[in-house]
């Protein structure tokens, strides 16, 4: 993982320079595919149905190898509110739990 990102770089952005943006995908050392044995496994952001989250996915057949929740560094989504990696409180909790281990299965 990289560097631990400064608060403010969750909420104060630059302009982007380039004339074309596009998702950064990272190779991930010493992956295999489980279901091709494809070595081209790569870890980028997503959006789907649960909101904003890490995929870790074979780029020669698209298994899915792990979907997480993104960290302060993996700056996704673009705007993060300040609480997000405050503790849930506890009438929350069950529900936030559950929504993890859906997102381990996907
Ligand atoms: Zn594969």
């Amino acid at each position: 993982m990289s560097k631990k990102a400064a608060w403010t770089d969750t909420i104060i952005y630059a302009r982007p320079e380039e004339q074309y943006i596009h998702v950064k995908r990272e190779p991930v050392a010493g992956a295999v595919c489980p279901e091709c044995k494809s070595k081209d496994v790569k870890r980028y952001p997503i959006a789907n149905w649960m909101g904003p989250r890490i995929v870790v996915k074979c780029q020669t057949c698209f298994h899915v190898l792990e979907i997480s929740y993104p960290t302060r560094e993996d700056r996704w989504p673009p705007y993060q509110p300040l609480t997000l990696d405050w503790p849930v409180a506890l009438a929350e909790r069950a529900s936030v739990e559950r929504v993890l281990s859906q997102g381990k299965n996907k």
